[in-house]
């Protein structure tokens, strides 16, 4: 390509509402362009890079026998309705109506569509497993996109999904997706974690996230300092503690504890640990016929983890509740507890599970009973409901957690029959007995990777692109054109490496050295050679975008240099 007849509108400009380094740069550089909330162009340089990162997962994908399908971005409506997800999805499912008034949905995820297309042609365990595939352009009414291709409302996923006769059999190709997907990152070049994630209702350990760390990353990880696990602060467990604060020493009884409403305060009015308080959390839950308060009650050092509650709870979203809304229920704000509690449900952290000595809130103004034991209320809803903290002991090997940030590029999931059932896609097993497919599901989302790549790769000056995201490898500036020397050695290296099937750029406009420079950085091709003055003396100059190292080269060993820093 020559720059001077590419279109790559670079500007100084960063996009107003643009606070992450790829939205800036990505934008900044030529390679997308907002054209409203959450919907972008990707010009010439970003299709690139797209389609380099579409090629990796498909080599990859075809490698463990997934093949590639491509299905219809308009859904009818009556598929959601079967699967009974139009009303979880809400509103960020877009629908419209065609001429005739039928109803669509613009594909969100293709779960329904891929089931609706095997039922009935797949019939027999021994078609089994299928793994079928696709990139495709999906569509999500985000209530808050942000960051640029981070989180779009439009934007490309890799969504493949697989079909099984035994569960055996899901986990065999569970563990192969894995691998394949660690594959296709490593391939990327990017720095990632596979994580432990929510599983929502179905739980289980089938569910797992692939989180490119970077800081700017959305999602909190725990990791353990010492062994493999990780996952997803919605999801994350710990050890029992190992050491318990000593016990407060005191029967039951009802104590008066004026304006004490907050664990701090509790804590230190008793002189005990906060661990031997109950705290109590009041949260909206939200169902399919209307919402409902319900109390979480968990040790006083301990924060509640929303994820978990919905799970919990068995609802589909959270909110908060004001104190007014409490009020007006009958109950006491600052002093809930769980005693004589009838007018909503409660649900208990399992760490309160055969807790005594335990302080709580008496559900009367300025009032607390001590001396609690939990096995009055043993008949109560018990889960996990709490956030495992920094310092936290790991549930595998009781090492520290850590906090860190993560991107989540990528989402596999053991489904089971959770659509399967409910759209009535069955085969004949060997027994000739009927059986829903048993699934799994494998999303990656492929726009939000060039976002990610370029969170994790780039300095003041721009994108760094790594060796399988670049939209070209190699730049071939020269500095002045009028210069017919400079110009004709530029054409013939740029000719040699393209020969050499080298993804090269020939930047041949008519600009002073130091604004194309600019631009190469912007841009972030790993490598650029200088065919400047230095010329007249045999030589020229590769600069490494990475780490910006200059180095003089003899310009007849130039092409043997380039070709050997590719290999
Ligand atoms: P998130 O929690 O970030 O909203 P999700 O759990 O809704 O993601 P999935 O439904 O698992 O995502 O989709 C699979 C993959 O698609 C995600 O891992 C992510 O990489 C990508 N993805 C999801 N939503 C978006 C979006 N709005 N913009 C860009 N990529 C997205
Ligand atoms: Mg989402």
């Amino acid at each position: 390509m020559r720059f001077s007849k590419a279109f790559i509108p670079t500007t100084k400009e960063a996009p107003s509402d643009a606070v992450l380094a790829s939205h800036i740069f990505l934008a900044r550089a030529g390679f997308t362009s907002q054209v409203a909330a959450g919907l972008y162009n990707y010009l010439p340089l970003g299709k690139r890079v797209l389609k380099k990162i579409e090629n990796v997962i498909n080599e990859e994908m075809t490698k463990v026998g997934a093949q590639e399908v491509d299905l219809s971005f308009v859904t009818p409506a009556d598929l959601w309705e079967e699967s009974g997800r139009i009303e979880k999805f809400g509103k960020e499912l877009l629908r419209f109506r065609d001429r005739k008034d039928n109803l669509f949905v613009l594909g969100p995820t293709h779960e329904e569509m891929m089931v609706s297309l095997v039922r009935n042609r797949v019939t027999s365990y021994k078609q089994l497993p299928l793994n079928l595939y696709q990139v495709k352009t999906k569509f999500r009414d985000e209530a808050r996109p942000r960051f640029g291709l981070m989180r779009g409302r439009e934007f490309v996923m890799k969504d493949g999904y697989s079909f099984h006769a035994t569960d055996e059999d899901l986990n065999r190709e569970f563990e192969m997706m894995e691998a394949s997907y660690k594959r296709i990152l490593e391939r990327l070049g990017l720095d990632f974690r596979v994580v432990e994630a929510d599983s929502g209702a179905i739980g289980g350990s089938g569910s797992k996230e692939l989180m490119v760390i970077a800081d700017s990353g959305e999602d909190t990880i725990a990791i353990c300092e010492s062994c493999e696990y990780g996952a997803n602060v919605e999801a994350a467990e710990r050890s029992d503690r190992q050491e318990i604060p000593e016990a407060p020493e005191g029967d039951f009884n009802k104590f008066q504890t004026p304006d004490v409403k907050s664990i701090g305060n509790l804590a230190n009015f008793f002189k005990v640990d906060p661990y031997y308080t109950m705290k109590c959390v009041a949260k909206r839950m939200m169902y399919e016929d209307g919402d409902q308060v319900v109390l979480f009650f968990l040790r006083g050092d301990d924060e509640l983890q929303e994820v978990k509650a919905v799970n919990a709870a068995e609802a589909l979203e959270i909110a908060d509740v004001s104190e007014e809304e409490l009020t007006a229920l009958g109950l006491v704000p600052g002093f809930m507890g769980p005693l004589e509690m009838e007018t909503v449900p409660c649900v208990f952290d399992s760490s309160l599970k055969g807790g005594k000595d335990l302080i709580c809130g008496a559900n009367e103004e300025d009032y607390h009973y001590v001396g609690v034991d939990m096995s009055v209320l043993d008949e109560g809803l018990f889960a996990d409901l709490y956030t495992a903290k920094e310092g936290d002991g790991c549930p595998h090997c009781s090492s520290k957690l850590l906090y860190t940030k993560g991107i989540e590029v990528g989402h596999i999931f053991k489904l089971g029959t959770t659509y399967s059932k409910p759209l009535k896609a069955e085969f004949l097993n060997e027994k000739g007995q009927a059986e829903p497919f048993i699934m799994g599901t494998y999303g990656m989302g492929v726009s939000r990777l060039i976002a990610a790549t370029i969170e994790q790769h780039h300095d003041e000056k721009g994108c760094i692109w790594t060796k399988e995201t670049a939209p070209y490898m190699v730049n071939v500036m020269v500095s002045n054109i009028k210069d017919a020397e400079q110009l004709a050695f530029g054409e013939a290296l740029y000719k040699e490496l393209q020969d050499a099937g080298v993804e090269v750029i020939l930047d041949d406009r008519k600009e002073r050295f130091g604004f194309k420079m600019k631009d190469a950085e912007l841009i972030g091709f790993p490598y650029t050679v200088i065919v400047g003055k230095e010329l007249e003396h045999g030589n020229v100059q590769i600069v490494e975008r990475a780490t910006l190292e200059k180095r003089a080269v003899f310009a007849d060993k130039a092409f043997t240099e380039i070709m050997d820093r590719l290999s």
